[in-house]
């Protein structure tokens, strides 16, 4: 007797899973820089400054102090040693007294006094424009070497990562690493380099005034709708 064929039960379809998102898709990019310039259109960096050294005396003061409180100090700072030879001149104690309100004034003062001897004895007077020579300055690292050689020079040779750019990067998923040197090599793989500035000063701003740390104001966000973040407070999207 020939044997009959069974045919398998067939198994339920399968529910359709939900499409996986690409945090780091073009189009999403794109949307999220297209959002940011039109929230802070000719955005600008919020230290006050004249010319490239006191935006870096500014930005080295900046450290482990708000843009406000610096702000308050660099104007008497900069009226009694007015350029890098003054300042180089200058003795510690003095600097130190100036900029005592920021915080870790001893260290800034050494910093402060020792670039503006190397700008001064190296560098004619003038702060340099390209990364490896303003490196060289005590106290600058990479995020005051690309804000003095974006914000002045307009110069976008990296991305300036501070504390808002590493908390807002990883919640808008654009990075999941942790150092800021880690950080910024991301950003530049994906950010085009004509918004490496902007990019910065807008994602500072937003970070400022609604991207908060501790309670981010979600619902006065204009990214709401492309951000996934865990630290949300609010939501549009779908349970
Ligand atoms: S939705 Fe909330 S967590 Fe996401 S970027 Fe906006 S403020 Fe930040």
């Amino acid at each position: 007797m020939a044997a009959t064929k069974t045919t398998a039960p067939k198994r339920p379809a399968k529910k359709s899973a939900k499409p996986v998102r690409n945090p780091l898709a073009p189009e999403r990019i794109a949307a999220i820089l297209d959002i940011l310039a039109k929230t802070y259109p000719g955005v600008v960096c919020a230290l006050t400054h004249r010319n490239a050294w006191e935006l870096t005396v500014a930005t080295i003061l900046s450290a482990q102090c708000t843009d406000v409180r610096v702000n308050l100090v660099t104007p008497a700072l900069f009226k009694t040693f007015p350029t890098p030879k003054a300042m180089a001149a200058a003795s510690l104690p003095e600097i130190e007294e100036l900029i005592r309100t920021t915080g870790f004034f001893r260290n800034k003062a050494k910093n402060i006094q020792g670039a503006a001897r190397i700008v001064t004895e190296e560098f004619g007077g003038k702060v340099p424009k390209t990364m490896d020579e303003i490196l060289r300055l005590p106290g600058v690292a990479r995020k005051t070497a690309n804000v003095v050689l974006g914000s002045w020079y307009g110069i976008a040779d990296g991305v300036v990562v501070d504390t808002h750019v590493m908390r807002l990067s990883r919640r808008l998923e654009l990075t999941k690493q942790t150092s800021p040197q880690k950080i910024e090599q991301d950003l530049i793989k994906i950010l085009p380099q004509d918004r490496w500035i902007n990019f910065s000063h807008e994602l500072i701003h937003h970070g400022r005034q609604v991207c908060i740390a501790r309670k981010p104001r979600c619902v006065d966000c204009t990214l709401e709708k492309l951000c996934y973040s865990s630290d949300k407070t609010w939501t549009s999207h779908p349970a």
